[in-house]
This record gives C-alpha cells, structure tokens and sequence, in this order.
C-alpha cells in the first residue's frame, strides 16, 4: 500500500484570491463538480479525465482501515469561514459511527485540506466560485497534494448568504459537507454507477446547460451522463436517496420500462450509505458471528451484539413465491440483506431502527439469502435484539 502519511501543510501558501466574486447572486444550491473518477479534473494529467474509475465506494482509494485522517482547513479565518469550520467538525464526524475512521481537525500535517474561499487554482486549472463543492477521492485526496503540496484537496465554498435563510444553511451544510467527505471516504455519486438502471433523455443538456448551472455539454456528460468504469467497485442496491445521488427532477431520465426517474434532495446518510462504509472500514478485533439459519415463519430469535463493530450473520431461504419481511426488535440496528454471502453484489437492501423492518420479494425460492444485522452507529453501539423472517403474502 502506498504511504498514506499525512503530509505537513503551509496554509499561507494558499491565499484567497483578490478578485474574488461577489456572493450576491450565488446561485444555491450547487452541485458537486467532482469529475466521474472520483476527483476534479486536473489538465496537467491527462489520466484524471479519463472514467478510469469505479463507485458506490472504490475499493481501491480506501484508506488503510482505521486511519485517523488529520483535516486542515486552509482558508476561512473570518466569521463565516468559523461558521463553516463548526459545521464541518459537527457533521463530517457523522461517518465515524459507520466507518472505522476518525477524523482530527486543525492538526500541523494532514491527509485532507479543505478551502473554503473562491479563488483561481491556476496548478490544477480551476476557478472556484461561491457555491463551488469537490474533493478527490478517498487516497487520491493525499496523492494530489505529494505534487502540489500546498494545495486544497476539498473545496466547501458555501456563498455567505446561505446565513439569510437559516434552515437552508442547515440543510445544505449536512448535504454537501456529508456529500463531500463520502467522497474523501471513496464513495462515487451514486448516478454514475454502472449499474444504474436509468436511461438519460436528451433534456438533460438542456437543463443542465440553463442557469443557475450554465454547463457545457461536455460538463453534464463528465457529471451525470458518464457511468464510472473500471476499479474494484463496492455497493448495494441503486439507491435514489443516497447522499452521493444528485437531486434530479421529472424529465431528465426514465428506468428502463419507462416509469419517469427523480430523486429528492437529500441531505442525511441512508441505511445503504451507511452499511457500505461498514463493510469497507470494519471495526478491527471484532470476531465474527458464526452464521445462523432463520426459517420463514418461525419465532424471533435472540441476537447479541456484545462488542462494537461485530456483525450479526443469517441465513434463511424463502420456499415460495411472495413478500418476506425481516424485522429486528431491540437495539436500534441496521439490517442489510444480500444474495450472496458477505457481497452485497450491487443488489444488496438495507433498514434501520429500533424497529427495523426489511420488506421484499425473493427473485430466487429455494436459494439462500443473507441478513447481517449491525448496531445502528456500527463502531460504537452494542445491545440486544431479536430477529424474525415472515412471508407475508
Ligand atoms: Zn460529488
């Protein structure tokens, strides 16, 4: 595994430009401009704009499992910038209950560094405006700054009057501030997966190409319309609520049999964002359940989690054609089923709660499924549950 030491930082190297732009008519909310592998397009290497990569999360741009990741903020020392660094200390943390990965902040090295003003980045060919989100992806966050050391690997460039509308700063510091550390984590946006079952329509270059966005063709073919390619590629089922999907409305894109695609803004972590990370930076030293049959119809089970991290392991196979649930009682879990052991294969569905309850209907009788049941904040949370499987039509 190549070093991933965190690499010391000069901040006053990087400066907020003095022409910067007036935030008046920043046009929010903005989208991540993050190119499909994963990273901002950097002209003098050709390699980053090629879809050389993968999603859902990139197996191959995960940090080493347990990696403190030391974050540094390069900008930002005014009223807002502080703002936004207390945003960014509350909310980034999210993915530590789901990721064997802590975050420390304002340290003298870092792994990640994040500009929070708009500014010409001349080394990298970018104009960052107000409204302007990135990061590179997972490891690559510290491969770009091993050339240009001084550089921001993020940007979380919220436009100042986000703080006019208090509830709107709220939800675009949890969307986009989540949104972006899922990238540092290695995650990919979730519409250009290759496997997303959607068909784009013409109408997207043209909604795209509109304000308040104004992209190219060649932008909206970078950001939405290029499925990631390649890689070692790690996730559940497609998933519209992800916290990597974009927000798109009605017209832009259909599944294939025609039913018209959109997804919501959203702005918190899913019970598939969250199982994904777990699988990718599992709790070290937590030994393995040894796997239990559950059989259709039959009393709850008893299920323990006595050490953080460790998974509870089923198994179970529908006998006939119908609508399963599978509900946990108890600790507040997250329950994930797959089709094949341990590999969530692209298909795999997630619930959470104190009640969580998973409902779904077997492609295959007669075949095993799997169920693996998580404490709902996976590195931390231990307790008790019970676990049932029932047809319920
Ligand atoms: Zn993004």
């Amino acid at each position: 595994m190549a070093d991933q030491d965190p690499l010391p930082i000069d901040a006053s190297k990087f400066q907020r430009a003095a022409d910067s732009p007036s935030p008046d008519d920043v046009p929010t909310p903005g989208l991540c401009g993050n190119q499909p592998n994963g990273g901002p397009y950097v002209p003098s290497k050709p390699e980053t704009a090629a879809t050389s990569t993968r999603a859902v999360i990139d197996m191959d741009r995960r940090w080493k499992n347990g990696t403190r990741l030391q974050v540094v903020f390069l900008t930002g020392d005014d009223a807002w910038g502080q703002a936004i660094r207390q945003a960014v200390r509350r909310i980034a943390v999210q993915w530590s209950d789901y990721a064997n990965i802590t975050f420390d902040f304002d340290q003298p090295a870092a792994h990640i560094t994040v500009n929070l003003v708009p500014g010409s980045i001349p080394q990298l060919g970018w104009s960052v405006n107000w409204g302007s989100y990135n990061c590179f992806m997972g490891t690559d966050c510290l491969n770009m700054r091993k050339q240009f050391p001084s550089l921001p690997s993020m940007n979380l460039v919220f436009p100042p009057n986000l703080q006019n509308d208090p509830n709107l700063m709220d939800a675009e510091f949890s969307r986009v501030i989540l949104h972006e550390f899922g990238h540092a984590l290695g995650l990919i946006h979730e519409h250009q997966r290759p496997d997303r079952p959607i068909d784009w329509t013409p109408d997207v270059f043209s909604y795209y190409g509109a304000p308040p966005n104004n992209w190219s063709q060649q932008m909206v073919q970078e950001q939405i319309i290029n499925a990631v390619q390649g890689g070692t590629l790690m996730g559940g089922a497609f998933d519209i609520n992800s916290i990597m999907m974009y927000q798109y409305p009605q017209g832009l894109a259909a599944y294939k049999d025609g039913t018209p695609f959109v997804s919501p803004n959203n702005v918190i972590l899913t019970p598939l964002d969250k199982v994904v990370v777990a699988m990718a930076y599992p709790v070290e030293g937590a030994p393995a359940s040894n796997e239990q049959t559950l059989v259709p119809g039959e009393a709850a089970r008893p299920g323990k989690i006595d050490v953080a991290g460790r998974v509870g392991r089923y198994k179970f196979q529908p006998q006939t054609e119908g609508v399963y649930t599978i509900a946990t009682t108890g600790m507040p879990a997250l329950v994930a089923l797959l089709g094949k052991r341990d590999d969530p294969a692209g298909r795999m569905l997630a619930a959470e709660g104190a009640n969580a309850k998973l409902t779904f209907r077997p492609k295959n009788v007669g075949q095993d499924y799997f169920v693996q049941v998580r404490h709902a904040r996976p590195t931390k949370g231990t307790g008790d549950f019970q676990i049932a499987v029932t047809q319920v039509s």
